[in-house]
């Protein structure tokens, strides 16, 4: 998921004004950064399809540090409390985590059951599974941005969201669709790069616009 979790950085900026939006959207973000450091330092581990571009076909065997509810947490919390000292601001600490676990939350709607629970041998592993449906997956996520965007930005901030979100939406419809029949990403490290990329990018757009 991508722009989906965005979302979530508007509501917690609805509820905790006082906490800069920036601090809201790294933190929705956190689980796929770390990963993506990650997965090309070796530690996490994921398998593209060469043949195929859709989501449902990247199987994501290892990522307990960046995409576990409890493991995942314990290093928000750790980068909250830096934060919240840097800021000295205690409310950016909840606020953090909120973020970054609000991420495992919702990817838990989409991923196949590749989801750790605590992040350590022998886990449980969760997921719903809606990109197994990409179509209705790409008009949930979006829908569903659109919805807490407009519920929760002030004034003019709405349609500059919903135009920055359905580009990077549109931007990622192949990986639901399937348009192309190759994969154009053509490693796990430039997966995780593109991520990294991605989910930088649109922190900063929308820090600056909105
Ligand atoms: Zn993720």
């Amino acid at each position: 998921m991508f722009v989906g979790h965005f979302a979530i950085a508007f509501l917690l900026w609805r509820l905790f004004p006082q906490v800069p939006l920036p601090i809201s959207l790294i933190a929705v973000s956190f689980p796929d950064l770390v990963w993506s450091f990650l997965v090309p330092a070796g530690v996490e581990k994921v398998r593209i399809n060469p043949d195929s571009p859709l989501q449902k076909f990247i199987v994501f065997e290892k990522f307990p540090y960046s995409h576990s509810i409890i493991l995942g947490n314990v290093l928000s919390l750790l980068v909250a409390l830096i934060l919240g000292g840097l800021l000295n601001d205690p409310l950016v600490i909840p606020v953090f985590v909120a973020g970054s676990a609000s991420h495992w939350l919702l990817d838990t709607v989409v991923h196949l059951k590749d989801l750790p629970v605590l992040g350590f041998n022998g886990d449980t592993k969760v997921g719903m599974g809606l990109w197994r449906r990409g179509r209705l997956a790409f008009l949930v996520e979006y829908a569903f941005y659109a919805i807490v965007s407009a519920l929760t930005l002030p004034g003019f901030s709405i349609v500059y969201a919903l135009i920055i979100g359905g580009v990077f939406h549109f931007v990622n419809a192949n990986s639901f669709f399937g348009f192309s029949k190759k994969n154009s990403i053509k490693s796990s490290n430039a997966y995780a790069g593109l991520a990294l990329f991605g989910f930088s990018a649109f922190a900063l757009i929308t820090s600056l616009i909105i």
